[in-house]
């Protein structure tokens, strides 16, 4: 079964779905960014977020700095089948790690809310010159509405973490969703 035709329609309440586990992971102390991995049916077959500033559990990874919301994904779901007809639903543009994670597993479509200018990987997972990594459709932003709410969302982050030439690029990538924006404090 072929992956779901890219139409905003579809993606729209997989990328909501993302946005709310990104809300989540923010309450829960970690960045927020959230991941939903569907299959060609349209059903979500696993949820994911980031869990950076939470401990380790039995049930999810954390207390590390890789623990991101599609690796948190790919660790729910386990072995991954028939990988080239699920969708990865992200709501920030993978970085260079989860983009390749996907990559390398043959996930046949990637759709993330909003760009990330400075740690998003999104012109690379078309992998040119690698022979294995071929596979992997991207789809950024399809919907502009829920864009801007990303941007909004992970503005703070992108502050804090990317303080001098990432933050200059969320400037100019977002200009009006990054205005007068203040630094995320977990507190
Ligand atoms: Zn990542």
């Amino acid at each position: 079964m072929p992956v779901l035709p890219p139409e905003p329609a579809a993606h729209r309440p997989h990328l909501q779905e993302a946005l709310r586990l990104a809300r989540e992971a923010r309450e829960a102390g970690s960045a927020p960014v959230g991941a939903v991995l569907v299959n060609a049916r349209g059903e979500v077959i696993a949820r994911g977020r980031n869990r950076v500033g939470e401990a380790q559990t039995p049930e999810h990874v954390g207390a590390a700095s890789v623990a991101h919301a599609e690796m948190d994904v790919f660790f729910a779901v386990g072995k991954v089948k028939d990988a080239g007809t699920l969708t990865l639903y992200t709501s920030l543009e993978p970085c260079l790690m989860c983009g390749g994670a996907s990559a390398l597993l043959g996930v046949g479509r990637i759709v993330w809310a909003t760009d990330d200018p400075w740690g998003g990987s999104g012109r690379l997972i078309k992998w040119s010159d690698h022979p294995a990594m071929q596979e992997t459709d991207v789809v950024p932003c399809p919907d502009p509405e829920l864009e801007r709410e990303g941007a909004r969302l992970f503005a703070p982050e992108a502050k804090r973490a990317f303080p001098e030439e990432g933050w200059a690029l969320w400037r100019q990538r977002y200009p009006a969703e990054t205005e007068g924006v203040e630094e995320e404090t977990n507190a």
